[in-house]
């Protein structure tokens, strides 16, 4: 049953300030005041050395205890979940799915020593002109770490997503800033992990959950000396303003934010040529799909103007004008999709018909086109709409295409589509798109990412604010790692994965 109220040190308590649902009727949220927060660092700190020291057996155990308490609460937090972000039961279903599954696939990481990227430099005593002492590498916890839910991603990236199971497989305390958006749902998987920290026995402190406005505890957690690092997924706004103020603390910090990103898919010409069509039908269902709220929907749409490229628009038109009005995850992310449109309409031609949605909080998808040298000279256009709106760039010529992708911003993804008689256009385009995105694609859509070990999801700013890390995949456990060298040190010291 949901109260409300936030989990701070094992507790479930209220504040004075108080915001009601908009989805769950007759149901308020207490707003996490600042003593609060401090209150929550504090307690992730004393929580820090006890549970980064727990074994790695222990650790995972916990993981899968808060997966299997997720389990036992489905139906009510797909419920719940439905009701607050107007996602369709499936889809929150399957979300649940991936969310459990992240949490046992960090379980299976810690199982192995593997991740820690151990290395050992043996002692050479009798090297000249000097010995070589004996140094051990290994990694350790961070520390206590902030965690913003994402909007449109009530679970799995959300209470138990993502960056809260990297952390906590790393050893790290974890305290979520849920987002407004479904608070309800994440007071419920709170609830889960909270359960799970009874049941295993960890520190209080391991995991908090704190609701309330980002710019009263938002930046009031990212620049608390006890926090070490913050996970982030949202606009590049608010994204770059906690960003700013991690970095400008006395003891600065890393924030690893996910952010924006029109994801980019090239259309080469022999694929033009042969799979237009069901390109352009593939396409539309892509940036369709929940109501384009996906950090990987493809917003752009390249290549080279000519009779294939305009059945492949008409084809992808069809079946947009055709689709449903679809709910949006909330009221401000619905203004500004309309905000975004007007914007593309301002600055290209709409090909769709041109209806908006007239029912509250549901938007209609869109699409324009415009050529590639309005594109290359109208910074507007190259800007993420988070929502179902995509825009057709028609190029001249192949030297206008590689132009084109030079001048892309940093991305998630860019996709090629394109046939073995491509690969001369590809092998030009491929060194320009290396420097732009975290993850190629060759044909398929970026849509769908897969939860792997091989998975790359971030990318050259703005599409994160660290190219170097992942928030999906094995390889998210880095963010909360640092390395740490012994020299020298006896073996009764060292642990025993040394
Ligand atoms: P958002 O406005 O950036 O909010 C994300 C989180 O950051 C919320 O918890 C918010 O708190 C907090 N926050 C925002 N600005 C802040 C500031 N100046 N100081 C402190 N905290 C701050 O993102 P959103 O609500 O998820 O959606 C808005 C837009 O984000 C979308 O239209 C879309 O452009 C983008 N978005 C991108 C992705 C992606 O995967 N790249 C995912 C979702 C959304 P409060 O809202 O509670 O105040």
């Amino acid at each position: 049953m949901l109260q409300g109220k936030n989990l701070i040190n094992g507790q479930w308590v209220g504040s004075e300030d108080t915001a009601a649902s908009v989805d769950l009727a007759s149901l308020s949220f207490a707003q996490a005041n600042l003593n609060q927060v401090e209150e929550a660092c504090q307690a992730a700190r004393a929580a820090f050395r006890s549970y980064s020291q727990k074994s790695r057996a222990e650790r995972a155990a916990f993981l899968n205890k808060i997966a299997d308490e997720i389990d036992v609460l489905g139906d009510q937090i797909t419920d719940i979940g439905t009701r607050e972000t107007g996602l369709p039961e499936a889809r929150l279903i399957g979300e649940r799915g991936r969310t459990t599954g992240q949490l046992r696939m960090f379980a299976g990481v810690i199982g192995s020593k593997d991740y820690l990227d151990i290395r050992i430099d043996q002692a050479l005593p009798d090297r000249q002109p000097m010995p070589r002492p004996d140094i051990r590498l290994t990694h350790r916890a961070l520390g206590p770490v902030v965690v913003f839910g994402a909007s449109n991603f009530p679970l799995a990236f959300s209470a138990a997503g993502g960056d809260t199971a990297s952390a906590l497989a790393a050893g790290c305390p974890v305290i979520v800033k849920g987002h407004s958006a479904h608070a309800g749902t994440a007071e419920l998987v709170g609830q889960a992990i909270a359960n799970a920290i009874q049941a295993c026995n960890m520190p209080r402190g391991t995991f908090q959950l704190l609701q309330g406005s980002g710019r009263k505890i938002g930046g009031a957690l990212v620049q608390h000396p006890e926090i070490t690092a913050v996970g982030f997924t949202g606009s590049t706004a608010g994204g770059r303003v906690l960003y700013d103020m991690c970095h400008s603390r006395p003891k600065p910090i890393p924030f690893y934010g996910e952010l924006g990103s029109v994801n980019p898919v090239f259309c080469l010409p022999q694929a033009m040529a042969q799979r237009a069509i069901s390109i352009g039908k593939d396409w539309a269902a892509s940036l369709s799909m929940g109501a384009g709220q996906f950090c990987t929907n493809p917003g752009v749409m390249l290549a080279i103007k000519g009779d294939s490229f305009t059945a492949l628009q008409n084809a992808a038109v069809t079946l947009l004008n055709a689709g449903p009005e679809q709910k949006m995850l909330t009221d401000s992310i619905h203004a500004s999709y309309h905000d975004g449109i007007s914007e593309l309409a301002a600055n290209a031609e709409e090909i769709t018909d041109g209806q908006r949605s007239r029912k509250p909080r549901h938007g209609r998808s869109a699409a324009f086109r415009v050529n590639a040298s309005t594109w290359l000279e109208t910074p507007a256009l190259h800007e993420e709409v988070f929502g179902a709106a995509g825009i057709f760039v028609e190029c001249d010529s192949e030297a206008q295409m590689l132009q084109v992708a030079q001048e892309l911003q940093g991305q998630l993804t860019i996709t090629l589509q394109m046939d073995q008689n491509d690969t001369t256009l590809a092998k030009e385009l491929l060194p320009i798109v290396e420097e732009k995105a975290g993850r190629i694609l060759c044909n398929g859509f970026p849509t769908g990412v897969e939860v792997s070990s091989a998975m790359m999801h971030g990318g050259p700013y703005p599409a994160s604010t660290d190219s170097r890390s992942t928030s999906v995949g094995t390889l998210a456990i880095a963010r909360w790692l640092r390395p740490l060298a012994f020299q020298n040190f006896p073996a009764s010291l060292l642990d025993a994965d040394l």
